[in-house]
């Protein structure tokens, strides 16, 4: 029998409960498993990417049950430990020039800034997952009536993969399965499992304007990767903090989890 090799293990601390999990790096034979989903549809991607999140937590934990924003975060850092540690992103240096002068950029359109593309190199290892303080998933309505939300897992943005995008009012669908109850000002609390479909359906779109509004900022503001990266221009020296937020921004250059949606 060959030797085994040894693989190496690290820790990340789940961003939802602050649980500490053990994980490793993805090996060839799960490359080939998101490689594979590359050329198949959304619903088969995201079930690859569940598949190696698994694999790569020892089965610690149940992948669809997970919100998003761990997931995320989960897969920045086995990404890190498998691939690369420090990726670059491409920034334009959004330095305005002396006023009233122009130039153009590389199609030729007529530009009042700098314009210049830099490449940042980030270290994945340093990216946090953020918490917004305005995040509230207790959201009061009127007269004592309110809803509490969950945060959107996993499970649901495979749901929302398999649904056809032009059948189907997302927002609307994200919303029905993230309601964890409806309460009433006499303390009466209706669970999510004990209200129908329809019903939900109708009390949300009972709602006005203002307090739709207020249900979606809960979803605008969900804890999300985050990481402050110093920007400096070496054609016009111009020097600046940016904020990086979503892995789409830390990994779009990245083919294989740019299509995995993530
Ligand atoms: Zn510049």
């Amino acid at each position: 029998m060959l030797p085994q090799l040894r693989v190496p293990q690290y820790k990340l601390t789940l961003p939802s409960t602050g649980k500490e999990l053990t994980y490793r790096p993805f090996t060839v034979k799960e490359e080939k498993i998101l490689l594979m989903a590359l050329d198949e549809d959304d619903s088969s991607q995201i079930r690859a990417l569940r598949q190696v999140i698994e694999n790569c937590l020892f089965g610690a934990v149940n992948a669809t049950k997970l919100p998003t924003f761990d997931i995320d975060y989960i897969w920045l850092k086995i990404r890190s430990k498998s691939i690369e540690e420090i990726v670059t992103i491409p920034f334009e240096c959004r330095n305005k020039l002396p006023e009233g002068e122009k130039h153009k950029d590389p199609d030729g359109q007529e530009i009042d800034y700098c314009g210049n593309i830099v490449n940042v190199p980030v270290n994945l290892d340093l990216i946090e997952t953020v918490k917004n303080p305005s995040n509230n998933p207790k959201i009061e309505l009127q007269d004592g009536i309110g809803i509490v939300l969950k945060y959107p897992t996993f499970e649901l943005f495979q749901k929302l993969g398999q649904l056809n995008e032009k059948d189907i009012d997302n927002s609307l669908e994200i919303i029905l399965d993230c309601v964890e109850m409806i309460y009433d000002s006499t303390g009466a609390v209706y669970e999510r499992e004990n209200i129908s479909r329809d019903e939900l359906i109708t009390f949300l779109e009972s709602l006005s304007q203002v307090q739709f509004a207020k249900v979606l900022e809960f979803f605008e503001t969900l804890p999300a990767v985050r990481h402050k990266v110093h920007f400096k221009c070496p054609k016009c020296k111009h020097e600046v903090d940016v904020v990086v937020e979503g892995t789409k921004s830390f990994l779009a250059s990245d083919s294989a989890t740019n299509h995995l949606g993530i």
